[in-house]
């Protein structure tokens, strides 16, 4: 067999085997990734659908605007551009359509759960943009007060909502009422909690925001790509030269057509149970911690923050190693006022979107909770924990079949 064939069994086998806990990943279903391995590739489909630079387009043109169609039914909006290649490219494109070269973006301090495309240093968006940032409170939580008087001093051009590892919900309906007070774009960039609001299990920034961005890949279960969407026909304009020419060459049809199918999924009465169970795991897993004596942040969305440092003495990159050992693959990350570098830091994210997608249950979310801090707590050993995931994992769907 070739190599990357080989690698490609090898790794759906860990797949299938471990707990996966990151949040921000899932498993999609067979007919997205059949669509997504298409013979669509073949295609060159520069522009958008009935104004594209090559011929042949009939058929890539409908797919296209299937996807289109069915982003904005999904969603209650006018407008959506589906050819991102990722999250990062439709907040780049976004920017892009919202304010100068330059322009100023108020958004919040990355070690409290921004994107590295918020502002960070080694990313795109602080070179064109002048960033400044908004603090969580010391409970780890928005303080809209704090992000109105930040927004009164710094009189951004946009401000930026919407986040990588914040647990809790975000009430858009006042960050709106900032951008009017102090005359600012609002963009919400809803990667993490696309799902949620898909299944209107989270308020949705659509009615409030100018833009809004997205990745489909996470708890939207979709094909790993970038979405956005405008109820605003200028931006839309706007939104479409900067995607393309501007960021992007021709867009990637197979991927357009998984994520039809993708938003197709998600409006579905099945998909919403999956997001009311998803919730209900996530809540449990920090329940359960919590109730062990460990220190977890409580979760109102699809995701929570372990303070592994406080809970057991290690870091969160040890943290992280050690429970790979066993098979339950989770991701260092910065906790409110973590005292520790990006590189080590002081939690753990941990998110339920992937194996609730297999058949995570509530009683499994416990025992998970169990595991992780027996195990951090070394009060069980490597070769129990690893029986015990291997247990849970084989009575699962397996990844192949879903
Ligand atoms: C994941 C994520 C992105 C970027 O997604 P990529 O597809 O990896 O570029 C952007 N913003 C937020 C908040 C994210 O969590």
């Amino acid at each position: 067999m070739n190599k990357i064939f080989e690698l490609i069994e090898q790794e759906q086998l860990r797949q299938n085997r471990g707990i996966e806990l990151i949040a921000s990943e899932n498993y999609v279903s067979k007919q997205i990734r059949e669509a997504a391995g298409s013979i669509l590739t073949n295609k060159y489909a520069e522009g958008y659908p009935n104004k594209r630079y090559y011929g042949g387009c009939e058929f890539v043109d409908q797919i296209e605007q299937i996807a289109i169609d069915n982003a904005c039914k999904l969603f209650g909006c006018k407008y959506a551009n589906v050819q991102p290649h990722s999250g990062s490219q439709a907040n780049a494109a976004s920017y892009r359509a919202l304010m100068p070269e330059g322009g100023k973006v108020l958004s919040l301090v990355l070690n409290d759960g921004g994107h590295l495309t918020h502002g960070s240093n080694v990313s795109f968006s602080s070179h064109f943009y002048e960033f400044v940032f908004y603090p969580l409170n010391k409970d780890g939580k928005l303080d809209y007060d704090e992000i109105l008087r930040l927004a009164e001093i710094e009189k951004p051009n946009v401000i930026l909502s919407g986040y990588s590892a914040y647990p809790y919900q975000i009430d858009f309906k006042k960050i709106r009422e900032i951008c009017d007070k102090v005359g600012a774009k609002m963009m919400v960039d809803m990667a993490h909690i696309a799902g949620l609001i898909a299944a209107n299990k989270h308020p949705s920034p659509v009615p409030y925001a100018d833009i809004v961005t997205s990745t489909t890949h996470k708890t939207l279960r979709g094909p790993r790509g970038g979405l956005i969407l405008t109820n605003n026909e200028e931006l839309i304009k706007k939104i479409n030269s900067a995607v393309f020419p501007f960021y992007q060459g021709g867009p990637l049809e197979h991927i357009i057509a998984a994520k039809a199918l993708c938003f197709e999924e998600d409006n579905t009465k099945e998909f919403k149970d999956y997001v009311t169970s998803l919730m209900e795991n996530t809540l449990t897993c920090s329940e359960t911690l919590r109730s062990l004596g460990a220190k977890a942040t409580s979760s109102e969305n699809h995701l929570f923050l372990l303070d592994v440092m406080t809970s057991f003495g290690i870091t969160g990159l040890v943290a992280q190693k050690k429970l790979e050992e066993i098979g339950i693959t989770t991701n260092k990350n910065m906790i409110p006022g973590d005292t520790l570098s990006p590189k080590e830091t002081s939690g753990l994210r941990i998110g339920f979107a992937a194996v609730t997608t297999r058949g995570c249950n509530k009683e499994n979310a416990k025992e998970i909770a169990t595991l992780i801090y027996e195990y951090l707590s070394d009060k069980i050993s490597k070769e129990e924990a690893n029986k015990k995931v291997l247990n849970m994992t084989s009575k699962w769907k397996q990844i192949q079949e879903l």
